[in-house]
């Protein structure tokens, strides 16, 4: 049977008053699906009675448990001497007093190598296969690097690989790119120990997450977002609510939404919610990758080939959807037509014998969200005027997808020239309805002029934590109100909030909307379906992410 990778809470206690509370907070991190408690006693040891503080907290540990003090030179808190430390590990593990000791004591590889005193004493407190005493303590060797990765990695775990006492291999750095999750992948799959490979910082998540994929023997993680012990941490709650880490297995197929940045996006809790709802095998993770294409390239190129990853596809978002283009393109994949014309795309499928394609479902998403707001086909479009605000992305996907429905259409941008080049661009198009497309571009203070059915925002204005927070893009200074009544549509494609100033404006007088989080969700719900084959209704995924609001 396959071995579980444990999820490990790390919980720091900083002086002795704070030993009741930690025992609290691990047992609820117990409940909430840890099955080991960290004890980091970096601060702790430091103080005049730690002995008994840290015997507390192994004998009432809710779940068998790791004793950490982690010195300052190796990243951690404690300043104290070497003797020190270990006579209190040798306390702990000793004192008949304590139940059964921790179940490991973490030392670093460093420390352990660099005194054979201290190297005795920490074999006589553990178990191995020399061991004449019945010790029930096993050693975690460690060790970790917050620049990078470390030159001597290998070196290093060979080194503990060799050493009899040493039960659990850790290593941990700081990772510079997503590539180095994929070595700390390869590296548990070469294990000839229980192994905890981990990168730590913003690009570390997926070696974190993924570790029961690749057999990692645990991972870390916190009760709680503000008291993480290492860059990069989930929650508990994240793992397993967010990740559905349970369910990871070999076979699981990799999914993730690629951006600069990304951190913040939901789009992990709608795939992953979706993979659940229908038993589908699949993990969906933020990938962060720097702008550059170079960056995008090498990155994604080693993920996809990978042999053991699974790497199936992702969700490109700014400032990757022209680099995704360009990249399927050099490997000879298959682009639609759609993307091709839109000069961007946003969404990849890998085939399983590594094949690429790519598709933008921005612009299916944006007709589709139109229609069912305004209870009509894409062919009754061929009726509407719609004033479309802003000349950037987004903007290019509604034109793409409304012009082949034959709508006719202004477009209104803060930088005049973008939205006459937009225009120029399909204005007079031969388009799917049959007829040749209209496209203009206004200037923003004859935004009230133009007896518009449908005004669309695809600027950023109103969205949360941009310069616009809060403003309208129907406010021009100097220029007329722009008419809103039971018969205009007003459709804002920023989602964050879900009810911005324009929509609630849009409301109050009247006029019927249609909200960024609609699009979304089908943007989503399409590529959902490209990966897994198995549609599923808009609603599945707004109820994966309620539950992650
Ligand atoms: P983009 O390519 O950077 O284009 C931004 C556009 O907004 C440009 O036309 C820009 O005008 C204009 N703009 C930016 N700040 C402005 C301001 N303060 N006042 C007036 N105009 C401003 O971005 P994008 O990819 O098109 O995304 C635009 C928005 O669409 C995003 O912020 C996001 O909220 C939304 N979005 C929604 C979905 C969805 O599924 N619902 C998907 C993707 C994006 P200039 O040309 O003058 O710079």
């Amino acid at each position: 049977m396959r071995r579980m990778t444990f999820i490990a809470a790390s919980i720091a206690v900083h002086a002795t008053d704070d030993v009741g509370s930690a025992i609290q907070r691990a047992a609820d991190a117990v409940k909430m699906g840890a099955a080991l408690i960290e004890w980091r006693i970096d601060a702790l040891a430091e103080e005049p009675n730690a002995i008994n503080a840290v015997g507390r907290l192994v004998r009432e540990s809710p779940a068998p448990c790791i004793v950490t003090c982690r010195p300052e030179w190796e990243g951690g808190e404690y300043r104290g001497d070497e003797p020190a430390r270990i006579s209190l590990f040798e306390a702990l593990v000793i004192d008949d007093s304590q139940s059964a000791g921790p179940r490991y004591i973490d030392v670093e590889l460093a420390a352990y190598q660099r005194s054979e005193n201290l190297k005795q004493k920490v074999n006589l407190a553990v178990f191995h296969p020399a061991q004449v005493r019945d010790m029930h303590t096993g050693l975690i060797l460690s060790s970790h690097d917050f620049r990078g990765r470390p030159r001597d990695l290998l070196q290093r775990i060979e080194a503990m690989t060799n050493e009899p006492a040493c039960a659990v291999i850790k290593v941990a750095w700081q990772a510079r790119s997503l590539r180095d999750n994929l070595e700390a992948f390869d590296l548990l799959l070469q294990r000839q120990k229980p192994t905890i490979a981990l990168c730590m910082g913003q690009f570390g998540l997926m070696s974190r997450v993924l570790a029961p994929k690749f057999g990692g023997f645990l991972t870390f993680a916190t009760d709680h977002p503000a008291e993480v012990t290492a860059p990069g941490q989930p929650t508990i709650d994240e793992l397993k609510n967010l990740y559905h880490f349970d369910r990871i297995t070999a076979d699981t197929r990799v999914y993730g939404v690629i951006g600069w940045p990304v951190e913040h996006s939901r789009s992990p809790a709608i795939h992953n919610g979706g993979f659940e709802a229908i038993g589908f095998d699949g993990m969906y993770l933020p990938l962060p990758i720097p702008p550059e294409y170079e960056h995008f390239k090498a990155t994604i190129g080693a993920m996809i080939d990978h042999p053991r990853l699974n790497f199936r596809g992702a969700s490109v978002t700014i400032p990757h959807k022209e680099n995704l283009l360009r990249f399927v393109l050099e490997r000879g994949g298959r682009i639609d037509p759609l993307s091709e014309r839109i000069g961007a795309a946003n969404t990849l499928i890998v085939g399983s014998a590594g094949g690429l394609e790519c598709a933008n479902t921005d612009c299916s998403a944006a007709v589709q969200s139109l229609c069912a707001g305004m209870g009509i086909g894409a062919k009754d479009l061929g009726e509407k005027r719609i004033a479309v605000i802003g000349a950037g992305g987004v903007a290019r996907a509604v034109v793409a997808g409304l012009s082949d429905a034959g709508a006719t259409m202004v477009i209104f941008n803060r930088r005049h020239e973008r939205a006459e080049q937009l225009a120029a661009e399909f204005n007079g198009r031969w388009t799917a309805a049959g007829r040749t497309a209209k496209v203009v571009a206004g200037k923003m203070n004859s935004l009230a002029c133009g007896c518009f059915h449908v005004f669309i925002n695809c600027t950023p204005v109103g969205m949360a934590g941009t310069e616009a927070e809060g403003e309208s893009p129907l406010y021009v200074p100097g220029a007329d109100d722009v008419p809103l009544n039971d018969e205009v549509v007003v459709f804002d494609t920023v989602y964050t909030p879900e009810r911005t100033p324009l929509i609630q404006e849009a409301e109050s007088r009247g006029a019927k909307v249609i909200t960024g989080m609609e699009m979304f969700l089908r943007q989503a719900a399409m590529q959902f379906e490209m990966w897994t084959g198995k549609a599923a209704p808009i609603e599945v995924f707004n109820k994966a992410l309620m539950k992650r609001q």
